[in-house]
């Protein structure tokens, strides 16, 4: 095996996509991962290079036809990574950047080991995430709380990664981040 793999993993609201997008614009040669998702698409985004944003349907026909190779039930709604997307990946040698829950983490760690390295993001706390998901303003009220319980559980399997950073101060946290990745697929 010889392309590198990097899932990044922080409770919804913590400032991920924030940190990815200047993440992308600064290493290029990152190739990201395009999840399949039922869940609505917001503002802003575009289907195929957010997420393929597809019925429920589909995606539990994927499913059946052995179309993912990890997929997780978050928030309510299906996510799933493409088995294809990967096996491409490892093969052509692709810096392959995913954007996974715990749950995808755990499902990339137990079929690829240390071939794949969780970057896990920490909020500064609870409260401040609470006050990030509702100044983003995508999500309704239902959602969020669903969000904020969830972050809970996912905070504490964070010592089970590879890496976690604190994304307090944005620029200091893009930082340690944009080194870390450097120092994975140097
Ligand atoms: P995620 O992708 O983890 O769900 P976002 O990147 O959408 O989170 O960020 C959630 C909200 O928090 C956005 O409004 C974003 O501008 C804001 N945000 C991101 N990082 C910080 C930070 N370090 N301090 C304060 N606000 C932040
Ligand atoms: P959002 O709806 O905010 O874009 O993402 C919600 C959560 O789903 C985030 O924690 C994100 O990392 C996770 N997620 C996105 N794509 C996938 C995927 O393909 N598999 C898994 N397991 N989680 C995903």
């Amino acid at each position: 095996m010889s392309g590198k793999m990097i899932v990044i993993c922080a409770p919804s609201g913590t400032g991920k996509s924030t940190l990815l997008n200047k993440l992308k614009v600064e290493i290029p040669e990152l190739v990201w991962s395009v999840s399949c998702t039922t869940r609505p698409i917001r503002p802003g985004e575009v289907h195929g290079k957010d997420y393929f944003f597809i019925k429920e349907q589909s995606f539990k026909s994927q499913i059946k036809n052995d179309e993912f190779i990890e997929w997780a039930r978050v928030h309510s709604n299906y996510y799933g990574t493409s088995k294809r997307f990967v096996r491409e990946g490892l093969d052509k040698d692709l810096k392959m950047l995913f954007d996974l829950d715990v749950q995808g983490a755990d499902a990339m760690k137990k079929i690829y080991g240390q071939e794949v390295k969780v970057i896990f993001i920490e909020p500064p706390s609870i409260e401040e995430l609470e006050k990030r998901l509702r100044a983003r303003g995508t999500d309704s009220d239902s959602v969020i709380l669903e969000r904020i319980h969830n972050a809970r559980s996912e905070l504490q399997r964070k010592h089970d990664f590879d890496h976690v950073i604190m994304n307090d101060d944005v620029e200091g946290a893009y930082v340690k981040l944009r080194d870390l990745v450097k120092g994975i697929i140097s």
